[in-house]
């Protein structure tokens, strides 16, 4: 399924077979995720994808061919033919640069994302780097993986910056929030759910799963957060979810684009709350994360597509109509 042209429909093509370069594996895609990211991309909210575009980065396939020479100094890959195989949004770094250097990869300047400068996995085969692929726990089939790729990575990388954080709020109670909750519950921590006001259903679906409490964006928590996390992509979440902190609390947005925020009183910052946004991944996060997902042990919520359906995926996305992540099957494995 090919992005043309931003602000289009996705258009079932043909095309040739993609070419594993020099470092890269050929994998023929058995499932592929939905994410938030890729409807960002479709409605040109992101700058310069590549066009036309293959979307999707949270793939999960098998390893068809590997082109990889020890010849060319590169280090051997530990994935075999055959092998089932995780790609994930940071598909390049340079490994060079001030942030590649200091272990931030994910912010690297020159990085190159899957499904975005890359050809992702709405497809079915992809191309990948070696480097940045993941192998993936056995205790989950290909659908239920495919979603920790991202909204799983990204949202363990956000929750990781809220540190020791015992009072958790999570703003947006969407793919992200519901993994992550998981996680934190396994920690030991209080999650504190803020849906959409009269969201009913999903503060009840919040509470089940194990928070505290669950309301409104536009309500007070009965106690003062350590730290919150934004996983919606509103800009005026921002000084709420920041009234919302005790002294020394951290606000995490977790989104890769969210609309204006508002002004707001120093007052609502000031006594050392910190504000601070989540960029990409790095392939610790990704492992961490794969380590810990089964221990908890994490549950994904799968709604299932064929991949010709991708278009009908995004839209029930956007209208939030989806009873879970959205996972692209693709028909040929
Ligand atoms: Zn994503
Ligand atoms: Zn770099």
């Amino acid at each position: 399924m090919v992005l043309e042209e931003v602000g289009t429909a996705l258009a079932l093509r043909d095309v040739p077979k993609p070419k594993s370069g020099s470092g890269q594996l050929l994998v023929r895609v058995s499932a592929c995720a939905v994410c938030r990211t890729d409807l960002h991309i479709v409605d040109g909210e992101l700058p310069n994808p590549k066009l036309p575009l293959i979307l999707g980065h949270q793939i999960v396939g098998r390893v068809e061919e590997i082109n990889i020479s020890s010849d060319k100094g590169q280090s051997g890959s530990d994935f075999k033919v055959g092998d089932r195989v995780g790609i994930p949004w940071l598909g390049w770094t340079d490994g060079d640069c001030a942030y590649c250097r200091s272990n931030r990869e994910n912010l690297c300047d020159r990085a190159k994302f899957t499904g975005y400068n890359i050809d992702g996995g709405y497809a079915e085969f992809a191309v990948a780097d070696a480097r940045y692929c993941f192998h993936l726990p056995n205790q989950y089939n290909d659908v239920e993986v495919a979603p920790l790729l991202c909204a799983g990575m990204l949202g363990y990388r956000s929750y990781r910056k809220t540190g020791a954080a015992h009072r958790l709020g999570i703003y947006g109670f969407g793919n992200a929030a519901h993994l992550i909750a998981q996680v934190a519950l396994y920690e030991k921590k209080e999650i504190y759910a803020f849906t959409r006001p009269g969201d009913e259903a999903g503060q009840k679906a919040a509470r089940s799963l194990g928070a505290v409490w669950a309301g409104g964006s536009d309500e007070t928590p009965p106690q003062k957060l350590d730290a919150a996390i934004i996983f919606a992509p509103v800009g005026p979440l921002v000084p709420a979810a920041l009234r919302a902190l005790a002294k020394g609390g951290v606000v995490v947005c977790g989104g890769i684009h969210m609309s204006d925020i508002p002004s707001f009183p120093y007052v609502d910052l000031w006594q050392e709350r910190v504000l601070t946004s989540v960029a990409n991944l790095t392939r610790r996060d990704g492992e961490e994360f794969l380590e810990i997902a089964p221990r908890v042990p994490l549950k994904t919520k799968v709604e299932t597509f064929p991949l010709e359906e991708a278009n009908t995926a995004l839209e029930k996305f956007r209208e939030g109509e989806l009873a879970g992540n959205a996972v692209l099957k693709v028909s040929s494995s």
